[in-house]
């Protein structure tokens, strides 16, 4: 099993002066490389690849004494991120999406540096003297001081740098990891996952969206509509910026908190746990916005866009990140977790399967006109989500 596990580094003033410059010049050499593409396409039509800017690598390096500092292998991690940028791009076209071309990264949009081998031009505990504390080696940089704050699993096999705001990070990819697998404990559970309730089992209990969320999301968008207000180049804007990219840093941290706390009791508890397949969810909750046929690149409102606000992104892309760290868990635990697709499962009665659009009363209430069987809505969907898991399991043994 691969996991990755994020540390804080505590670097020395000239460590943090070193990792900036790290930083700026695989930024420069990002952008660098996105022009050379540019440029080519635009004047010949010709698309440059990855092999052929890596292969440039060893002038470039013998030109700029300041490129020279860095690891190699480091060096053509980014330019395989410009590759990946950029096939994503063609991607897009070819789906007959809004593209999007790459970007030139501009500073503090550019934070993370890659080394794809431990032990090349990196080194994960890495001891300058005798055995202290855990330090990070790093080319160019020296031995980085390391807050562990728990053991690494596995064997290290890539090594990044990620700068936070103020703060400077460690994340190393493990290979290998051991799964720790629970104990059976014989029980099932669908989960329904709501704006009301974060989320709902089967089994009635709900996990309440965090107060605290809500309100940094309040703030954020105050902090968002203060930024909008500030003139371009000045110093109230990048104090405005800096105080919109803390507070995402925020909600972030309580996301995964919240997403972590939640994942860990599910699967503590439960043997087999459905969930709704968020792919198809969003298909059917949030209908694409109609492209504006008079406009380019302007979209008519329609419903979903009017109800969408900075409130529900956030929910929505707390789901996800739930649901990935879930998946995580349950891999590692010997869990086992089925999408449903989740069409139906709140208007149809779980007792006798009827389906009405008059069975959801409200929001949070369920009854059935044909059973009379009551119930909270989200419970009602939740046990339906179960069932249809438990079919598609079963259906699977077969
Ligand atoms: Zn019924």
């Amino acid at each position: 099993m691969r996991r990755s596990c994020k540390f804080l580094m505590r670097p020395t003033r000239h460590q943090v002066i070193a990792l900036t410059a790290c930083l700026d010049d695989h930024r420069a050499l990002y952008n660098a490389a996105l022009e050379e593409r540019r440029e080519a396409y635009k004047r010949t039509k010709i698309s440059i690849r990855y092999g052929d800017q890596s292969a440039q690598l060893k002038e470039i390096r013998a030109c700029i004494p300041d490129q020279a500092r860095w690891s190699f292998s480091s060096q053509q991690a980014t330019l395989r991120r410009l590759d990946k940028a950029f096939r994503a791009f063609f991607d897009r076209v070819k789906a007959a999406r809004t593209p999007g071309y790459p970007r030139f990264k501009g500073r503090g949009w550019f934070d993370t540096v890659e080394w794809p081998k431990d032990g090349d031009g990196c080194r994960w505990d890495s001891q300058p003297g005798p055995p202290a504390a855990t330090f990070v080696r790093l080319q160019g940089v020296g031995h980085v001081r390391v807050h562990q704050h728990r053991p690494v699993q596995g064997r290290v096999k890539t090594i990044s740098v990620k700068r936070e705001g103020s703060r400077w990070y460690v994340v190393l990819s493990c290979d290998d990891v051991p799964a720790e697998t629970l104990p059976a404990t014989g029980a099932v559970a669908g989960i329904d996952m709501g704006v009301a309730s974060f989320l709902t089992t089967s089994d009635g209990a709900q996990v309440g969206n965090p107060r605290h969320l809500a309100a940094s999301a309040d703030r954020l968008a105050a902090a968002q509509r203060n930024l909008a207000r500030k003139k371009r180049g000045s110093k109230r804007r990048r104090k405005a910026v800096a105080r919109v990219a803390a507070l995402h840093g925020k909600v972030r941290r309580q996301r995964l908190d919240g997403a972590h706390k939640a994942a860990l009791a599910l699967v503590q508890d439960y043997d087999v746990i459905a969930h709704e397949d968020l792919r198809i969810a969003n298909m059917t909750k949030a209908p694409a916005p109609k492209p504006d046929p008079d406009q380019s690149g302007a979209f008519l409102p329609n419903r979903a866009a009017a109800k969408a606000g900075l409130n529900k992104s956030i929910l929505d892309a707390g789901w996800g990140v739930f649901l990935t760290i879930l998946a995580h868990k349950a891999e590692s635990a010997g869990r086992e977790l089925i999408a449903v697709n989740p069409a139906n499962t709140s208007r149809t009665c779980a007792r006798c399967g009827h389906y009405a659009k008059e069975n959801r009363v409200t929001q949070a209430e369920f009854r059935c006109t044909a059973c009379r069987y009551e119930a909270h809505a989200d419970v009602n969907a939740a046990i339906n989500i179960l069932r249809a898991g438990l079919a598609l399991r079963d259906a699977a043994a077969a």
